[in-house]
């Protein structure tokens, strides 16, 4: 009896396979060939800055929401509560780092450049010291950045307390861009999605992020009953590592998740899709009159694919709804596929929710 107790003592202690943790919700999103599509949040604030939570709680919402990667990037020159807590702005990572270790989650240092527009706020990630980015001159700390390695985008360009009448690109990031010291844009913060940052990310080859930018607790802030979840940056990464996720970030390598739409690249979003959805012949059906297909939705993504002109020749006119998890048949006639045994017809469809670039649609093809 002594010896159970003692067990359990301990086993509280230090805090094992503790069930406060989950349960954790998956995000089925699959891989592509030759990537981990990583799910990741870039921007989030603790009690460091002006967040609401402590950077634990953090790692432990992202291991809920079935999150691969995420980075505390608390205010570097704005922290209200450093008398309650201090102001060393490494400490949010060092605190949740054993909280990531134990979850499988990856931590990236990380820290929020907040100055005025221009250039507004930035996040730089992978920094070796945060404290250094406590500058005078904004300059300076994106110089700083830079020459601890940091991938740095450009946060929230959209945000009307920044930008109130239009969104607009400044000299000053032209500037940034041209001295290699902004990577990435954020086309979705919060719940708002940005179409311009979206063209410019497109137009100057900028990495798309799309990130909660959380201050208070996850649950609080997005009500996930009514459908409403954080955004997600997927990461397609060669490995499942923080130096994996940075190669991607720099490669630009990533596609936003929001609101049941994907933002992103035409070979990216192109190579989801096809990871997403599978096409298969329903040889069953093949000696009928009809010839039919499956089409597999592996994902969590609800799509809706729009039939092209060619499509809709061959008799396939309304938009074809395929929920997250499920299976529809597809028909066309032998006649249609020029005689039995021909099975080569392809007929394009636009998807619904899927954006190559601001109010742009991905087209796929399906084989008949
Ligand atoms: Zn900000
Ligand atoms: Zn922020």
């Amino acid at each position: 009896m002594r010896n159970l107790l003692f067990f359990l003592l301990m086993a509280f202690v230090t805090g094992a396979a503790s069930a406060q943790d989950g349960p954790r919700r998956n995000i089925t999103v699959p891989d592509i060939p030759g990537y981990h599509t990583l799910k990741g949040d870039f921007h989030m604030h603790t009690v460091f800055s002006d967040g609401l939570v402590w950077p634990t709680l953090r790692v432990i919402e992202a291991w809920q929401e079935g999150l691969d990667v995420i980075a505390l990037t608390d205010h570097v020159e704005y922290q209200p509560f450093k008398s309650d807590v201090n102001n060393d702005r490494n400490r949010p990572h060092a605190i949740a780092e054993q909280k990531a270790a134990e979850l499988g989650i990856l931590l990236i240092r990380g820290g929020e450049i907040t100055r005025k527009m221009p250039p507004g706020h930035s996040n730089a990630l992978f920094l070796k010291d945060v404290n250094k980015l406590d500058t005078t001159n904004w300059q300076d700390a994106f110089a700083e950045a830079k020459s601890q390695g940091a991938f740095v985008f450009w946060n929230h360009p959209g945000w009307k307390a920044q930008q109130p009448d239009t969104t607009k690109w400044f000299d000053e990031h032209t500037r940034l861009l041209e001295q290699g010291m902004i990577q990435g844009i954020e086309i979705v913060n919060y719940m708002e999605y940005y179409p311009e940052a979206f063209a410019w990310a497109l137009e100057k080859n900028l990495t798309i992020l799309g990130n909660s930018d959380i201050h208070g607790s996850i649950y609080q802030e997005y009500d996930a009953k009514s459908g409403l979840k954080r955004p997600v940056t997927l990461v397609f990464a060669r490995e499942r590592s923080a130096e994996g996720v940075k190669s991607a970030l720099k490669e630009g390598n990533t596609a936003v998740l929001f609101n049941g739409n994907l933002y992103g690249r035409q070979e990216w979003l192109k190579a989801l899709f096809g990871a997403c959805v599978g096409q298969e012949v329903n040889a069953a059906a093949s000696g009928s009159e009809q010839h039919s297909i499956f089409l597999t939705n592996y994902s969590d993504i609800d799509f809706r694919l729009i039939p092209g002109k060619d499509a809709m020749k061959n008799h396939l006119i309304y938009p074809l709804d395929l929920p997250a998890h499920s299976t529809i048949a597809l028909s066309v006639t032998p006649r249609q596929l020029g005689g039995p045994g021909k099975l080569s017809l392809p007929l394009g469809f636009t998807v619904d929710n899927m954006f190559v670039a601001p109010g742009k649609k991905l087209e796929v093809i399906v084989r008949f």
